[in-house]
């Protein structure tokens, strides 16, 4: 049997280039799992194994994968959870959050809190993730740890505690102060992991006695045995009190404890795993799941995190296996399940085989004959579950929450290189898409093209280029294009007839009613937001004109209509219908009725009602040396952008900004040329707004 306490299910949060990757490698190095210590330097990171990510040098898909660390002779089984650093897959970013029950944040020692860590650590909080921080590049020069955790305080607004303290001699960062213990330790050589004891050096006993105090009233402040010590009994106060009442004020998110170290050289790596084990929560440690009946969505369903409830876990990821054969990748929030046994597909109503388990370690997986509360293993043989499914018992059903993924901003026409190609790039195509939610692939229907769509350049960049390198597709695609979304703005109301009754079965229905915008309350309800409905529908019929067993049919008739636009075919963004009135016939008026006339009532209203295209709007974060902002903002205006802000930092300018997607296609290239290299950027979708005329025939 596993002790579930013993188990941390976590992922590395970070700015890209602040040492994830390094991080993962010497955690698991270090942990003994590996036994070479693959650099990032020369692509060959166990935890970046796909060829992709090895190339860009960038994390773009979670791996998890297992490692067993000792603390206190437990023997703790560790679930790293891979996340990526690029804000252009925030889909990534968001599922592992889901996942995951707590995080490091990984920060550069010299650059701090960048704007991209800000994103993340924003997500973090959305998920209520518990955290504990990790100073890493300690190595370098201009390295500045109390720095870092004041940037921590004003910028991300984290309650954040040193519970270390670097030694340095010179230049040269040699030893760290446990302030928790007291005790300080010391490597035997720059290049080494080993350590020993030695004592505090005398200039930093003041700085050890004020961070401890500030820790110990931080922790008082919301634990009142914490408290009572520190006021009446602080002699009683140990190592050991210490860890309790810190573990219990990182779990409930009130202090972020913060080391330091630097992954490079090995050091400060065991401490963290340390703190890993004391400070972050067990699987145990979440709140009570909450799901829906899945007969009744709106019927909320309770469930205990515990093994004696019923079998619950969430599908949240979707890869091939070298043999190209599909893993799903779940997370077991509650109950066990043995291999071999059948588990119920809440979305589906189907019954599944969990036929082959495997515990996944970089790109070599061991199989399993369990699954306990708490893991997170990867599942061959399911025959049709999607990322975002609820996996779980028949007769105890439960859907959790699905996993929302943001509309595709994005669009190219792809083309096979050849004929003989065609079915072999559908294949690969369908095969990305399963993966990937966030990647689409559809038909235009006029001129029979397949179009890509994602959630940026770099993002269609990527799956491009693994069509071309792991599924060897040849093809040849389009210049990028903007997805765009049509939207009514004037209100308007009108009569639709449907008599279709020559003889025989005939159809009968007659629908009045107002189309127009959305309210603004509909627009910030979760349905619209969760991606749930686009549709606002209010049903105004009196005295049963059009009988109740006919509305749901209107309803879904306007729904179906809208995914396709009478601008140019667009989907609508969102609409308002009020269904107002109508006509029945005995025999003739049936569902299928409604259906169809509620369609032709789209379209014959449309024009009245002003449909308007909208085109998505990014949110630029821009990091940029003083002499190259005007260029910058010279850029930003070029581009029919709004500036939003711009901060300043000690050595950089932040500056923020709502520019227009297309005008955006090869700005991180031009934006390089123009700051010759020092500005950097991130990019992510904000929102839709009305395109201007001029630029509807640009
Ligand atoms: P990621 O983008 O966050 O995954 O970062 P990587 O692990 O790929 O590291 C980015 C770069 O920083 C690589 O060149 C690493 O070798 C380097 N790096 C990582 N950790 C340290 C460190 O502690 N000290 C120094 N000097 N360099 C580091």
């Amino acid at each position: 049997m596993r002790d579930y306490k013993l188990i941390r299910n976590i992922g590395i949060a970070a700015h890209i280039d602040a040492g994830k990757t390094t991080l993962s490698e010497r955690m698991l190095f270090i942990a003994g799992k590996i036994h070479r210590m693959g650099e990032v330097h020369h692509g060959d990171a166990v935890l970046d194994h796909g060829r992709e990510e090895q190339k860009r040098g960038i994390t773009i898909s979670s791996a998890a994968t297992q490692l067993n660390w000792n603390r206190n002779s437990d023997e703790f089984i560790l679930n790293l959870i891979d996340t990526p650093g690029h804000v252009d897959f925030t889909v990534e970013v968001e599922r592992s959050l889901r996942v995951l029950d707590g995080a490091v944040a990984v920060f550069s020692a010299v650059g701090g809190v960048e704007p991209q860590s800000e994103t993340v650590w924003r997500q973090a909080n959305r998920y209520e993730v518990p955290r504990i921080a990790f100073v890493n590049k300690m190595d370098l020069d201009g390295a500045d740890y109390l720095n870092v955790i004041d940037q921590m305080r004003k910028r991300l607004a984290a309650n954040a505690f040193a519970i270390q303290l670097p030694i340095f001699e010179g230049h040269e960062f040699v030893g760290l102060v446990d302030i928790i213990s007291e005790k300080a330790y010391r490597w035997d050589d720059l290049k080494s992991m080993e350590f020993r004891e030695c004592a505090v050096p005398n200039e930093l006993l003041a700085e050890l006695q004020s961070s401890r105090n500030d820790l110990l009233e931080a922790l008082a402040e919301n634990d009142a045995e914490m408290l009572d010590l520190f006021l009446e009994r602080p002699h009683e106060i140990n190592e050991w009190v210490i860890r309790k009442s810190l573990r219990k004020a990182v779990i409930a998110q009130q202090v972020v404890p913060v080391l330091a170290g630097t992954a490079y050289r090995n050091k400060g790596v065991q401490q963290l795993l340390d703190a890993v084990c004391d400070f972050l929560p067990t699987p145990a440690e979440r709140n009570e799941l909450i799901g829906w009946d899945t007969d009744d969505s709106e019927l909320e369903v309770r469930r205990s995190i515990s093994e004696e409830a019923p079998f619950t876990a969430l599908a949240f990821k979707v890869a091939l296996d070298e043999q190209n054969r599909r893993m799903v990748f779940l997370r077991v929030y509650a109950g066990n399940a043995a291999t071999g046994s059948t588990v119920w597909n809440a979305r589906t109503g189907k019954r599944e085989r969990l036929a082959a388990v495997y515990q996944m370690h970089g790109g070599k997986r061991q199989a399993l004959d369990q699954l306990h509360l708490g893991d997170i293993a990867a599942v061959v043989g399911l025959k049709d579950v999607r990322t975002g499914d609820t996996l779980t018992v028949a007769n105890h059903p439960m859907s959790l929450e699905s996993m929302t993924f943001p509309e595709p901003v994005v669009a190219m026409s792809i083309e096979a290189g050849n004929s003989s190609e065609l079915v072999k790039m559908a294949n690969a195509l369908a095969r990305l898409s399963d993966e990937d939610p966030t990647f689409r692939v559809t038909q235009n229907k006029e001129t029979g093209q397949t179009i890509i769509q994602g959630m940026g350049e770099l993002h269609l960049e990527v799956c491009l280029s693994r069509l071309r390198n792991d599924f060897d597709v040849d093809c040849k695609v389009g210049e990028p294009q903007v997805s765009y979304k049509e939207l009514f703005t004037k209100p308007t109301i009108q009569k639709e007839r449907l008599v279709k009754q020559d003889g025989g079965s005939g159809l009968f229905a007659v629908i009045e009613y107002e189309l127009g915008p959305a309210d603004a309350e509909f627009l910030e309800s979760d349905a619209f937001k969760d991606g749930k409905t686009r549709l606002q529908f209010v049903n105004e019929v009196r005295g049963g004109a059009i009988p109740a067993d006919f509305i749901p049919s209107v309803r879904k008739g306007f729904e179906q209509a809208m995914n396709e636009g009478v601008l140019e075919g667009h989907p609508m963004d969102s609409m308002k219908v009020r269904l107002l009135d109508g006509q029945t016939h005995v025999k003739d008026s049936k569902p299928l009725a409604f259906e169809i006339v509620a369609q032709r009532a789209f379209r014959s209203i449309a024009a009245k009602a002003q449909p308007t295209l909208l085109e998505p709007i990014m949110q630029l974060e821009i990091s940029t040396p003083e002499e190259a902002l005007s260029n910058v903002i010279s850029g930003i205006n070029k581009r029919r952008g709004l500036l939003l802000g711009i901060d300043s930092r000690v050595d950089v300018q932040i500056v923020r900004a709502h520019v227009p997607l297309k005008e955006l296609f090869g700005y991180v290239a031009a934006l390089r040329s123009a700051t010759s290299g020092r500005a950097s950027s991130s990019i992510t979708f904000a929102h839709f707004a009305p395109l201007v005329r001029d630029e509807v025939k640009a």
